[in-house]
Formats: C-alpha cells, structure tokens, sequence
C-alpha cells in the first residue's frame, strides 16, 4: 500500500528533468497517486507521466500556464470529470529573476510576482473550493525558498515573491483547518535542477559564496524535496497545517 494509495494529485511546472516539479510527481507516482503533471512544456510534462507509467504508476500530462486562470479552470475541470476530486496539489511552477535592484524593471518585477506568488492564489483558491465540494480535506503544497526566509543580494523581486507564498500559505491553512484542508510551505535551499543550472549560466549569484554558505557544503538532489512534499502531502501529515519546512543542508540555520 503506497503512502498516496488512491489520492489524486496535482503538480505544476513538473516538466523540468532535474526539476523540482518532476522528482515530486515521479515519488507520488511511486506512492499510488493518479498524477496530473501538467507545465507550460507539455511535451517535458507527456515525457514525466509516461516515466511514471513505465514504472508501474498512473499519471497523466495536462497543458497548464499557471498565470491563466482559463488554464486552471480548464486543469480542475479536467480532474474532476476524470476523478471528481482532488486530495492534493503542489503549487512548484516558478521562474528566478535575479537581479540587483537597481536592474530590475517593473516588467521583471510584474513577472516575477505573476508566475510565482498569484499562480499560488490562483491554484490554492480553486483547490480550496474542489477539496471542500468533496468534502474529505486535502494538502496544499506551496514551494517557496529559502529567499523567502531570509535576504539573498540579486534576489529581491524572487525574495519578495517567495516570501509573499509564505504568509499567504498560512491564511490559507487557517481558513480552511475546520474543513481538514492543510496548507504548508517548503523552503528548498540550493537544489541541484535546471532552475540553479541556468542561474550558474548566467552567473546571477556568486555560487562559491553561495556554497560556503551552506553547513553540509553540498548542493541539494530534487528528490531531497519530492520526500518532503511526499511526507506533507500524505496522511502521515494529518496535524500539520500552517508551518514551513526547510530543506537546505542547515543554510538558514546560521
Ligand atoms: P526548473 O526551472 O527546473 O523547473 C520549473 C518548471 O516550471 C519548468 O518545467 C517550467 O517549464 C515550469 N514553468 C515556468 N513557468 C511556468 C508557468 N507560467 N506555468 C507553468 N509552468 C511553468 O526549476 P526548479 O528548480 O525545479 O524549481 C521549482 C520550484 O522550486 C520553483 O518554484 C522554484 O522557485 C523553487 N525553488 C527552487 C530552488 C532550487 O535550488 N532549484 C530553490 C528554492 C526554490
């Protein structure tokens, strides 16, 4: 019996190998779930269900920009002629603007808040209504960062995006705790995925300074925060509502 036997989940931007998005969706695959993998990269999202098909799973890819609110209707929808419910869902889809201040447009700035904090209200207000239709509770699962924890130089609008998941993460576990729907916010640390891939490219952050800055002095894998998503996603969380978990190998605990 998997630890998310028979529960329907939902996880966005999980196209990206290495990514985020996709070690959660494959580990709740693993773990019984019926998985929407859905991303703006539909052909990456078809290539991550079908890997948790091959492995004996049930999953499925489903086109999703999650700044549309035509593209979350259209996701719900779906899921609920297919399943009529949805017991979880992971708000992971998120793009990094790094930039010191004084570079960042308000265009960057607009951006940044709209692929990462609304998607959030958009996703959790809709997973809301679905879970209390169903009426058997839920997990709402919002990735933030560290940056959402604590000031990082060239991060400020992904900072004050990740810091906004944080705070609206616990309003919305304190609105819906009487309906069994829990909500919780994980903060990865440096985590080793096309996302930090791309940021070394481009050299946006001084990653040797960045290194030292982490006591176990090594990167993270994404499977690191696919099990704690797993965790909080399950049963085994049932008391757990309103509260951060950080995965950073003790970064923010100097
Ligand atoms: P990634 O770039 O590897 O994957 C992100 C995925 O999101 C991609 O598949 C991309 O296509 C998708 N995406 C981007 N914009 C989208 C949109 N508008 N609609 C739907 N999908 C969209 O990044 P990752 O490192 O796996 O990051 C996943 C999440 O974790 C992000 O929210 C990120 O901010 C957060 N995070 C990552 C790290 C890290 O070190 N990698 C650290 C802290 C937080």
């Amino acid at each position: 019996m998997g630890r998310l036997q028979d529960k329907v989940a939902l996880v966005t931007g999980a196209a990206s190998i290495p990514g985020l998005g996709s070690a959660t969706a494959l580990r709740f695959g693993e773990e019984g779930a019926m998985v929407y993998v859905t991303d703006v990269d539909l052909g990456g999202a078809e290539k991550v269900a079908g890997a948790i098909r091959d492995r004996g799973g049930r999953a499925k890819a489903l086109p999703h920009d999650v700044t549309s609110e035509a593209d979350w209707d259209r996701v719900m929808a779906t899921i609920d002629v297919a399943e009529g419910r949805l017991d979880v869902l992971v708000n992971n889809a998120g793009i990094a603007v790094l930039r010191p201040i004084e570079e960042l447009t308000a265009a960057d700035w607009a951006l940044q808040h709209e692929v990462n904090l609304t998607s959030v209200f958009h996703g959790a207000k809709r997973a809301v209504i679905a879970m209390r239709r169903s009426g058997t509770g839920g997990s709402i699962v919002n990735i933030s960062s560290v940056a959402g924890l604590m000031g990082v130089p060239g991060c400020g609008a992904y900072a004050a995006s990740k810091g906004g998941v944080r705070l609206f993460t616990k309003v919305v576990a304190i609105e819906n705790a009487k309906h069994r729907i829990r909500c919780n916010s994980v903060h990865p640390g440096m985590i080793l995925t096309n996302m930090q891939a791309v940021a070394e490219e481009e050299n946006a952050l001084n990653y040797d300074a960045t290194l030292a800055m982490i006591p176990m002095g090594f990167m993270g894998d994404p499977a690191d925060i696919a099990n704690m998503n797993l965790f909080l996603a399950s049963d085994e969380a049932r008391y757990v509502t309103g509260a951060e978990f950080v995965v950073d190998g003790g970064m923010t605990a100097v």
